[in-house]
């Protein structure tokens, strides 16, 4: 089948879990130099193998055990830009986690932080790619872990660390417990994601606006069932980072004809398209975009102007948007 859109065209990715993007390939090879047998968590084909979303947390865990060094990050982020470049992406932005990055300490974060940097920088020079970074605490670790996690955040606000959200499983805890930890977030100049109505319904995505006010909502999908809070996302510019891929692999939807990304944008709610995890869930952007062209009639046109919301959306600086600006609508 010829590809209704263009593998090359230039875009912004904003919603990717850095650890969830290593390859399956980069983690055995990890696991196999430090001798720990994490077989377990890969199919007969090679791939990542787990029966639900629960499980995917587990194995997603497992995988990411093999990362125990600056050094280990400093790879695996030109690893995972490497992959991102060959899909044309120009501008990313990553989850990190201070909890996999020296467990919540700030020093070690900082040791953490510096390799990443300094291999973002190394693949700006050679693959022309820009990351930024957004700390994300993890919900089901609880409110009380959170918080050296917001501090790290809050401590490390820079040129790259500009973001700060929350990831993990929706159905632990409540937005209100993890207010302390966003405030901590915007009080030090940080822009704020987080991740609500993926599992949780439509009245998760309203406690995370309530409780943590953020700009943009990880996910956010399920707003589709509460009509009046689509108007809300639409009125108040609320920008979903959306990932139609991840949410059928994981059976949120049970195909791409279900997922209402098109009636989303139909009531004006800005979206962006992004990959999650994409080996977990065999997915890349240039795959998702063609699946979203076949399915929903999306032209070109729909995936420049998706692509100029989501730079709009970023959190980095005004002059790297100007630059980035020129090469997505060139
Ligand atoms: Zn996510």
């Amino acid at each position: 089948m010829s590809e209704l859109i263009d593998p090359a065209l230039p875009k912004v990715e904003l919603h990717l879990h850095l650890e969830g993007a290593a390859s399956p390939a980069f983690i055995r090879g990890l696991a196999k130099e430090k001798g720990l047998d994490i077989s377990g968590i890969f199919a007969e084909d090679g791939g990542y193998d787990y029966r639900d979303f629960w499980h995917f947390l587990e194995v997603y865990e497992a995988a990411t055990s093999t990362l125990q060094s600056p050094e280990d990050f400093r790879r695996l982020v030109l690893a995972v830009l490497e992959d991102r470049a060959e899909d044309g992406v120009i501008y990313a932005e990553t989850f990190v986690s201070p909890d996999f990055c020296g467990g919540g300490d700030l020093g070690a974060w900082r040791e953490y932080l510096h390799a990443i940097e300094e291999a973002a920088e190394q693949a700006q020079n050679t693959m022309g790619i820009t990351l930024k970074g957004v700390v994300t605490c993890i919900r089901h670790f609880g409110p009380e872990k959170a918080r050296p996690i917001a501090l790290c955040a809050a401590e490390t606000k820079g040129d790259f660390i500009t973001g700060f959200g929350i990831a993990g499983d929706e159905k632990m805890h409540h937005p209100k417990d993890f207010a302390w930890a966003f405030d901590c977030a915007r009080e030090a100049g940080l822009r704020l994601t987080a991740h609500a109505g993926e599992w949780g319904g439509a009245q998760s995505v309203r406690d995370a606006l309530d409780h943590l006010r953020p700009e943009r909502i990880g996910h956010g999908v399920q707003a589709i069932d509460d009509l009046a809070l689509v108007d809300r996302l639409a009125e108040d510019g609320i920008v979903l980072e959306v990932c139609p891929g991840s949410n059928v692999f994981l059976g949120v939807y049970p195909s791409f004809r279900d997922h209402p990304v098109d009636r989303l944008r139909e009531r004006e709610v800005k979206i962006t398209l992004s990959t999650d995890d994409p080996p977990f869930f065999r997915t890349t952007l240039v795959q998702e975009y063609e699946t979203l062209a076949r399915t929903f009639g999306w032209t070109e046109a729909d995936f420049r102007s998706i692509n100029a919301d989501a730079l709009k959306a970023a959190f980095c600086d005004e002059a790297t948007k100007r630059s980035l600006l020129d090469r997505l609508t060139r």
